[in-house]
């Protein structure tokens, strides 16, 4: 018999929970017999004491079956069943290609993706710019779009991983949020409940990411591997760059269009690009279907090129309510602002740094994102054709376009993109992929 108090105290002193107090407070959390001050006064503890590896396994297995674990043997789906998930980004918009690219190779990707947070853009809200886009089908609805196009991109369902949205709440008011232990079990105790074989955390480094320095995405980035092996589902992560907006587009139907462009190859931003296959390639290698990464790099090359990749994403999106026809007739489905035009440098220059969290803001400033969970999105705001990280801004190439509903939004969109934009100074390149780190490096 064991006292949630007793658990909080023994973390507070600095003491290792054995598996079973874990599994105990977390059913606690499930069924409110632990209270929200327990549950703060927990979470306290660990972000002071940290949580050894064994610890972090308990935590997300207790909270990864506080709720349904989907199991997709009925469904016979014939090939490995693989995800993807990102710490999050701006312009970030590489699950919409991600997904018909794995799928068209022969994986499986039932992918259970999340809304814009904080600064960061969010793939549902992106998705539900499509006209008849359903982010909430059925079970049934949700494993069969799988099995037909491969992929299906949906929202959470209330039943998964439920102590999490409980301790998270309470984490958010609490300063208890920047915490690896905490952090590591949140993120993965909701992917693992989506019954996947194995999993790529591309975790981003850089001016728009979660994590302040690279020391501290590579920290999450080997917790996440150790813990999501540790728990059994064979995970790789991927270190990406966030220091500049990673698609030439930032908002919701403006990088719909550029994912569409991309699938087609009607046009490839080259960041995007090799991000996207750096995830995709590792995907492939940990599900089996490919050798290593050469191979897979060139199967994916095969299905973009032979329009395998758009087909699945064609099926992925009739088949969730959305037109057959949105691949070829995109512009007419996808809404447009009243206001586009471009934002030009005060001054000429090379671009050698951008605050990629305050461009993220500047796309919530005009309504693209939530500053409350209550707020409505306005899906055809934002920027396209944005500047890259050592190119050079002057009267010819501007900043960005920006798509707003008014002149006075156009005005402080354009004044947020000038103060995030730095133009002359040193530029430093950074690489678009760190390194990768594999269960063999933890
Ligand atoms: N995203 C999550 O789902 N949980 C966290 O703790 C942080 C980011």
């Amino acid at each position: 018999m064991y006292l949630p108090q007793e658990i909080i105290r023994k973390k507070r002193d600095g003491e290792v929970l054995t598996n079973e107090e874990i599994q105990f407070f977390i059913q606690g959390v499930a069924d409110d017999s632990v209270s929200e001050g327990q549950i703060a006064a927990f979470a306290m503890a660990i972000f002071f004491n940290e949580m050894t590896m064994p610890e972090r396994i308990a935590l997300t297995c207790a909270m990864r079956d506080s709720g349904m674990v989907i199991d997709w043997s009925h469904m016979n789906f014939g090939g490995p069943i693989v995800d993807k998930h990102s710490t999050g980004g701006v312009g970030d918009v590489t699950s919409l290609m991600l997904g018909p690219m794995v799928a068209a190779c022969g994986g499986f990707v039932p992918m259970i993706s999340g809304r814009g947070l904080g600064h960061t853009g969010g793939t549902l809200d992106k998705l539900e710019s499509i006209p008849g886009y359903n982010i909430t089908p059925s079970n049934d609805g949700f494993g069969s779009v799988t099995k037909e196009a491969g992929v299906a991109i949906i929202g959470q369902t209330g039943d998964l991983a439920p102590a999490d949205k409980r301790v998270y709440a309470t984490r958010d008011i609490t300063a208890t949020v920047d915490n690896i232990s905490l952090i590591t079990a949140s993120i993965l105790s909701k992917k693992l409940a989506a019954g996947l074989e194995s999993l790529v955390m591309d975790v981003k480094v850089g001016s728009g990411a979660f994590m302040p320095t690279y020391e501290a995405s590579e920290e999450l980035a080997r917790s996440i591997v150790a813990v999501a092996n540790g728990a059994g589902t064979k995970t790789t992560a991927i270190l990406t760059d966030m220091n500049q907006v990673l698609a030439s587009s930032a908002g919701n139907a403006v990088e719909v269009r550029e994912a569409v462009q991309f699938l087609t190859g009607e046009y490839r931003n080259p960041r995007l690009f090799e991000v996207t296959m750096a995830l995709c390639a590792e995907m492939l290698v940990l599900a089996k279907l490919a050798t290593d990464s050469d191979d897979a790099r060139s199967k994916l090359q095969a299905v973009l090129d032979n329009g395998k990749a758009a087909e699945c994403f064609v099926k992925m999106v009739s088949g969730l309510g959305g037109p057959a026809d949105f691949v070829e007739n995109y512009d007419n489905y996808l809404g447009k602002a009243e206001i586009i035009k471009p934002v030009y440098a005060e001054q000429a220059g090379v671009v050698s740094a951008m605050d990629t969290r305050a461009i993220g803001m500047a796309v919530v400033g005009m309504g693209g994102g939530r500053r409350v969970a209550t707020d409505k999105i306005d899906y055809v705001v934002g920027f396209d054709q944005f500047i890259r990280l050592g190119e050079v801004a002057d009267e010819t190439k501007p900043l960005a376009m920006i798509h707003a509903r008014t002149e006075a939004q156009w005005q402080e969109a354009a004044q947020a993109l000038k103060a995030a934009i730095k133009v002359g100074g040193d530029y430093q390149p950074t690489p678009d992929v760190y390194r990768q780190i594999r269960a063999e490096d933890v």
